[in-house]
């Protein structure tokens, strides 16, 4: 029986390379942590995570961290289906005025890819003024980029491929992966 918790179709599934396991994950969410508690330890931050995908990645951030940091999210989408993006972000709703104007602010990302979904995160935060914004992703694929952007805490960087599991998706699929995966690349990078 094939469960959440297993690769997406078969372990021997061609299509499918492990790239990252969940101990690298758990290091890598456990070092970023240690930054953050670090950076904002006279003022702790207001973490906005990026939904759906940031879901695992904050979770397991927000229990490695010390500080006492509050939890807001925002909703974007910018993926259509399949592993092509639609070129189109939409902020469909985001944390209110008063949840961080005057605060810290970290925007968590599952990944960063051309950063036009940062981008848009960003600006949609600025405009509720913040006290500062930074950018935290578990992953980054920095060639893809269309965009100007500093990303400040970085979990992975990586070229290429599509990835799924730990919170990322192929239309809605393979979140709940314990690791990440990388499908066979069928697009032009
Ligand atoms: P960007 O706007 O930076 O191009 O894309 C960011 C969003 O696209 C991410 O939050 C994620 O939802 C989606 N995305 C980009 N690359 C990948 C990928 O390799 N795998 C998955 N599952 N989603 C991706």
């Amino acid at each position: 029986m094939q469960t959440n918790r297993q690769p997406p179709t078969s372990s021997t599934d061609p299509r499918f390379t492990p790239l990252w396991t969940p101990e690298q994950i758990a290091n890598r969410v456990a070092d970023i942590a240690r930054k953050i508690d670090h950076d904002y330890a006279s003022n702790p931050p207001v973490l906005v995570g990026a939904l759906k995908g940031s879901f695992i990645f904050l979770a397991d951030l927000v229990r490695q961290m010390k500080l006492p940091a509050e939890i807001e999210f925002m909703r974007l989408s910018s993926y259509n289906a399949g592993t092509e993006s639609s070129g189109h972000v939409r902020v469909a709703w985001g944390p209110s005025v008063e949840a961080i104007k005057d605060r810290p602010v970290i925007v968590v990302e599952d990944i960063v890819d051309t950063g036009l979904t940062t981008s848009t995160a960003l600006g949609h935060l600025r405009r509720k003024r913040p006290a500062s914004l930074r950018v935290c992703t578990l992953l980054d694929r920095p060639e893809r980029r269309t965009t100007k952007l500093t990303v400040d805490y970085v979990g992975f960087t990586f070229s290429g491929r599509f990835v799924v599991g730990y919170g990322l998706d192929l239309d809605q699929r393979y979140r709940g992966l314990p690791g990440i995966y990388g499908l066979e690349d069928d697009r032009e990078n």
